[in-house]
């Protein structure tokens, strides 16, 4: 989406994933449209997590989509000329069936898309929340997986790929978060030749579908990462991939936190080198 590029070669004064009292946030969407216009944004996108068909306390019920739009135009309202308020989910993809692409979403009224995984399905099709804490992702892994942690990471990405080959959104959102919890169960992993190869087939699905690119800065303050994995943003800007930096809050203390460390890692990262031949 045409909006959203836009943005970004305007200002970076922006946050396009932001959670609240609709989803797993903790404070109700006119606390965070207050923090973010008082912490300089100029532009905030609202993300609760989509409705999905299965049990899931993090997503939003579906019958609060109705509340959600009207609160979303009311804050837009009240922020005119000072903020842009846009109104977003992090919608989930869980296979074909459910995903940014479905009718569904594609019907609703939403300013853009964020698409996300968080659900993996098992060897049984069972579908698995994989985000959260690492204690609840060791236990799925070893009752859930059969103890198979390349199964779940292959899978994790698999949905990724489908996912962008399905369209339909604008925004990729953290897109190796598997490896938050994935890399406590094996610390090796994202130095292992077939992990990398699944994020250079995710960084060319992103680059031939257009989408937008999210570094998520949510987990730096208290795990020092983003996701993607700082060392895989070379191959973002080598592929020419616009990229968004998002907070992910859930929090209105935490609306723009980690932004501004990973917006100068990048910068230093896309500095031109020294051009050889006019030596
Ligand atoms: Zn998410
Ligand atoms: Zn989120």
């Amino acid at each position: 989406m045409r909006v959203i590029k836009n943005i970004l070669e305007s200002t970076s004064d922006y946050n396009f994933h932001a959670h609240t009292q609709f989803c797993d946030g903790r404070d109700s969407m006119e606390d965070i449209a207050g923090a973010s216009a008082a912490a300089g944004l100029v532009v905030l996108g609202f993300t609760p997590h989509s409705p999905v068909p299965i049990d899931s306390p993090c997503n939003m019920d579906k019958g609060k989509v109705g509340e959600y739009y009207k609160e979303s135009s009311r804050l837009k309202d009240m922020y005119a000329g000072r903020m842009d308020v846009l109104t977003s989910m992090e919608i989930d993809y869980l296979g074909d069936d459910w995903g940014p692409h479905i009718d569904r979403f594609q019907n609703q009224p939403l300013d853009y898309r964020l698409g996300s995984v968080h659900f993996v399905p098992n060897q049984d099709g069972i579908l698995l929340d994989c985000d959260g804490r690492f204690e609840r992702f060791a236990r799925y892994l070893k009752e859930g997986y059969g103890g198979d942690l390349r199964y779940v990471v292959e899978k994790y990405f698999e949905h990724v790929l489908k996912m962008l080959e399905r369209g339909g959104f604008d925004i990729l959102g953290h897109f190796d978060k598997i490896a938050g919890n994935a890399s406590q169960a094996d610390p090796t992993l994202e130095n292992q030749g077939w992990y990398e190869s699944l994020i250079d087939d995710v960084v060319s699905h992103a680059q031939s579908s257009g989408v937008v690119v999210e570094i998520n800065t949510k987990a730096f303050e208290n795990q020092g990462r983003f996701y993607p994995a700082e060392r895989w943003w070379k191959k973002l800007l080598d592929a020419r991939i616009p990229i968004a930096i998002d907070s992910d809050a859930h929090y209105a203390s935490k609306v723009i936190q980690s932004r501004k460390e990973a917006i100068e890692k990048l910068k230093s990262l896309s500095k031109p080198h020294a051009d050889m031949s006019s030596i």
